[in-house]
């Protein structure tokens, strides 16, 4: 499957601006609408939803690009931001008709994350710089900084990792290879990779999936999706807490006791970079989330979450 020409979506409207005549699946996906929501006029397009706030602000400028599309013949392009993703949103008049195109865009925040990529280089510098400077004669100090600076670097690859893990997923070349995956002997091997780091804050891993339950899924994909989570319940979790993996009717979740996280940050947690303020001392890109999202989208799954401050967090893949 060709999941580059999937994602573009068409969106067709009419000359007289007031009516979209068709949209592609893809559009449709990408705006969350419903098929009803197409067939009305653009005035009771308005009920969008806050996240489609730029979108909708789009709609009402149309107006003012009508001479430039229709008589001069312009494309225009302007970038847009749906459902916490960016767009360009190319448009043409063609045919007698505003043709809309949707083309995601994959990994255009290179301002942030240069500016994230600068922060651990620039406390790299400040140490090396330390260390130079008179600390690396006093064998404890040097320890220390050497014990940061092996941090940092470590911070650096894992931010660089997960940078080349969000591209490929965005990248709208990949091709899905959907198998049967044992459900059950795969949770049990990454809970069981993931047991030393949970052994330091004493977290007990429980796998309640079921034997021989099965998901069809691109397996390489669906594993570095459950290893985000999972690895996510351990890191925010609390001393001698839970995590616990399980599955209802197709509904997979990873649950644990952890420290939760805030209503007014449930929204933006997919965002790339994005890190909920209480969660800074603990190690993170800020991009685990974001990967995990796309890799559901590719799947055409849903990502549900509840979430209760200092109780913990549940993620539901329901596929
Ligand atoms: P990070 O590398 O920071 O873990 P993620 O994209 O995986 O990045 O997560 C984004 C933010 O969402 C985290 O910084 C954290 O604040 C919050 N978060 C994610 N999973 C959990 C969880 N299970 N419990 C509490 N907070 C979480």
């Amino acid at each position: 499957m060709d999941f580059r020409q999937l994602s573009t979506g068409i969106i067709i409207i009419g000359s007289s601006l007031q009516k979209i005549e068709t949209a592609n699946n893809a559009a449709i996906k990408i705006l969350g609408w419903d098929i009803e929501t197409i067939n009305q006029n653009f005035t009771n397009l308005k009920q969008f939803s806050e996240g489609l706030a730029e979108f909708s602000k789009l709609i009402k400028e149309l107006p003012n690009y009508q001479k430039d599309l229709v008589e001069n013949n312009k494309i225009k392009r302007v970038e847009i931001k749906i459902n916490h993703q960016y767009y360009n949103l190319y448009l043409q008049f063609i045919d007698n008709q505003f043709v809309l195109e949707l083309n995601q865009i994959i990994y255009q925040d290179m301002k942030q994350s240069t500016h994230e990529l600068k922060r651990p280089i620039q406390n790299i510098k400040t140490l090396v710089e330390t260390l130079q400077m008179g600390a690396k004669n006093d064998q404890s100090k040097c320890d220390e900084y050497l014990a940061k600076l092996n941090q940092e670097a470590d911070r650096l690859g894992t931010m660089v990792q997960d940078m080349l893990s969000l591209s490929h997923v965005l990248s709208g070349s990949i091709e899905l290879n959907l198998t049967e995956i044992d459900l059950h002997s795969r949770a049990e091997k990454l809970l069981s990779s993931s047991q030393s780091s949970a052994a330091n804050k004493n977290i007990e891993l429980i796998n309640q999936i079921p034997k021989n339950s099965k998901i069809k899924a691109d397996a390489k994909l669906f594993e570095h999706l459950l290893a985000n989570l999972i690895d996510n319940a351990i890191k925010y979790n609390r001393e001698n807490g839970k995590v616990l993996v399980k599955l209802t009717d197709k509904t997979i979740s990873i649950e644990d006791t952890g420290r939760g996280i805030p209503k007014e940050d449930l929204s933006k947690i997919f965002d790339q970079f994005y890190r909920v303020k209480h969660s800074l001392d603990v190690q993170g890109s800020g991009l685990g989330l974001a990967i995990v999202k796309a890799i559901i989208d590719l799947h055409g799954w849903q990502l549900e979450l509840e979430s209760e401050l200092d109780k913990g967090t549940k993620f539901y893949i329901k596929s």
